[in-house]
Formats: structure tokens, C-alpha cells, sequence
């Protein structure tokens, strides 16, 4: 395999340049694209989505070890290149559609197959949307296995409670066991990114990692308090005007042992859940 090779004579063929505002930054690497399949770890009883398959490299690999592949891409430009590539391979299958409007639970569902997983090098603009989206549908899969932005990546797989964390980290956290697989130069990608990359895999639990009275509120509270997240936690939700006033969440606070000069940032995933508990019980 030579993906630089590849994709420079599918880019010419097809007369097709990037689209920046699609994320469009096609993989060129070949360790990258080992790197993230083996990671995957990709048999023929696994149903693969694939999100953004531009150009197809990524789908290359996946079909030949996959029962099936379903790629969703946004980009009408890529339907010829991929059918021309991939149509006489019977496992798979492309939509035309923005991935974010595409039931994926009914689509998975559809399958006869044992196990499903999502594979991507997903588009950069709009990685939180998509995780968000793949964790709360509640997808019947087994492990997300996508590269993004490095930085990104660093804010998803830190523990929450321990350094710069957004509300992504909490249901990443919740919903999975995250790790990091791999980091990728920018340099492994025409036109090349600003910033570097990583891969990294996440495994939905079968059970949440804490027990919590509504998960709905728990996120919604967990997202209010990121708004704010520079002001303490005290003041980031009596601004919001949903828990109360400032005296009535100090009190929630205390009885939960909670500093009263505490940064969202710095809770654990543990202590959002038993805020938002009592929160609902004693205040909304
Ligand atoms: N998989 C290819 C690779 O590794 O070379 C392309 C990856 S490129 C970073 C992201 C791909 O996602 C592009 O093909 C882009 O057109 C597609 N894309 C962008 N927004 C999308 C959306 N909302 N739904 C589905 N695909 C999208």
C-alpha cells in the first residue's frame, strides 16, 4: 500500500480539491491508517460505520477485514469515487447525508450482524457534536475508534476533576473507558492541519460508570456549569437562575462536602452526579 501515491491519483482523476469547510484533510499515511484499523481491531463479525470516508482510504482496509462496511459522507463529490472504487465489494454500503442526521440506531439496528463499531478520521469542525451524538443515542456498539485534534483528544481522555476538562469529558467518562491509541503528525494528511493528531479509542460500558437519579439532568447540569466554567461553581449556577438562588445551592454544597470556592472543572464525575441528585431533590 501506498496511501500518498493513492490518494494523489484519485485527487487528480477526480479533479477534486479539499473542501476546508468540510474538514477535509485526507489521510497519507500508511502507519496512520494501520495504526487506527488494528486499534479497531476489525473482524468479519463487526459492522463498520464509518464517518467521512472522503476519499475511501480508510474504507480500503476496512472492507477487506469487515462483514460490512456503511460509510456516511457528506461531500456529493465522493458518491463516483467511492461507488468506482468500492461497488464490486458486496459488505458495502454509503449514505449521502450529514452524519448528524442519519438514525444510526435504526440503521445498526437494520443489521444482522453480531457486533458494531465506528471507525473515522473524523471531520475537525465538528468533533464534539458527532461523540456527543454516537454517546447519547445510545448506539448498540462496541468501541469508537476515531482521530482528532491532539488537543482535543487531551481534553476528552483526562479525568475529569484533574486538569482542563470541558462537559465532553463527563459524558466521554460516563459513557466509556477512554484511551489513547496513537499520535499522528499533521504531516500525515494532504492539505496538512495546523495542529497535530491523535487516535483514540473509546469502549462503551455496558453499565454508566456512576449511578445517578436522571441522567438528563445530570448533563444538563454538567453543561450549565461549563458555560461559566472561569467562575466558581456556586456562581455559575446561580446565574443560570435553574437551581435557585446562592444560598440555596451553598447549602446543597455543603451537605455534599463540596468547596465552596470550587471551579467546575475541578469536580469529579462522582460529585456532579451526587450534586445533581440532591440538587433536584432539594432545589428544582
Ligand atoms: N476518511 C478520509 C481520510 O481519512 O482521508 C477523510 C477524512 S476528512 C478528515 C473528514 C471527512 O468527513 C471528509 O470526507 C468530509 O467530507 C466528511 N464530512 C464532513 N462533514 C460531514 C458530515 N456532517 N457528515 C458526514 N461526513 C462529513
Amino acid at each position: 500500500m501506498n496511501v500518498l501515491k493513492e490518494t494523489k491519483f484519485i485527487l487528480d482523476k477526480y479533479h477534486i480539491t479539499a473542501n476546508k469547510n468540510l474538514g477535509q484533510n485526507f489521510l497519507i499515511d500508511d502507519e496512520a491508517v494501520t495504526g487506527i484499523i488494528d486499534a479497531a481491531k476489525v473482524s468479519k463479525e463487526d459492522l463498520i460505520i464509518e464517518i467521512g470516508p472522503g476519499l475511501g482510504t480508510l474504507t480500503k482496509e476496512l472492507l477487506e477485514k469487515a462483514g460490512k462496511v456503511i460509510c456516511i459522507e457528506l461531500d456529493k463529490r465522493m458518491m463516483e469515487i467511492l461507488e468506482d472504487r468500492f461497488s464490486m465489494y458486496t459488505n458495502f454500503k454509503v449514505i449521502n447525508e450529514d452524519v448528524l442526521k442519519v438514525n444510526l440506531k435504526d440503521l445498526i439496528q437494520q443489521e444482522k450482524i453480531k457486533t458494531a463499531k465506528i471507525v473515522a478520521n473524523l471531520p475537525y469542525y465538528i468533533t464534539t457534536p458527532i461523540i456527543m451524538k454516537l454517546l447519547e443515542d445510545r448506539l448498540d456498539i462496541e468501541t469508537i475508534t476515531v482521530m482528532i485534534q491532539k488537543e482535543v483528544a487531551d481534553r476528552l481522555v483526562t479525568e475529569p476533576g484533574t486538569g482542563d476538562t470541558g462537559a465532553i469529558t463527563y459524558a466521554i467518562h460516563y459513557y466509556t473507558e477512554p484511551k489513547r491509541v496513537l499520535e499522528v503528525p499533521n504531516t500525515a494528511f494532504i492539505p496538512a492541519p495546523k495542529v497535530n493528531s491523535s487516535v483514540i479509542q473509546l469502549e462503551i460500558l455496558k453499565t454508566p460508570s456512576v449511578k445517578v437519579e436522571n441522567e438528563e439532568e445530570l448533563f444538563k447540569l454538567i453543561k450549565i456549569a461549563f458555560m461559566q466554567k472561569r467562575k466558581t461553581l456556586i456562581n455559575a449556577l446561580a446565574n443560570s437562575k435553574k437551581y435557585g438562588n446562592k444560598e440555596q445551592i451553598e447549602k446543597v454544597l455543603r451537605e455534599l462536602k463540596i468547596d465552596l470556592q470550587i471551579r467546575p472543572e475541578k469536580l469529579t464525575l462522582e460529585q456532579f452526579a451526587e450534586l445533581s441528585n440532591l440538587i433536584e431533590t432539594k432545589i428544582v
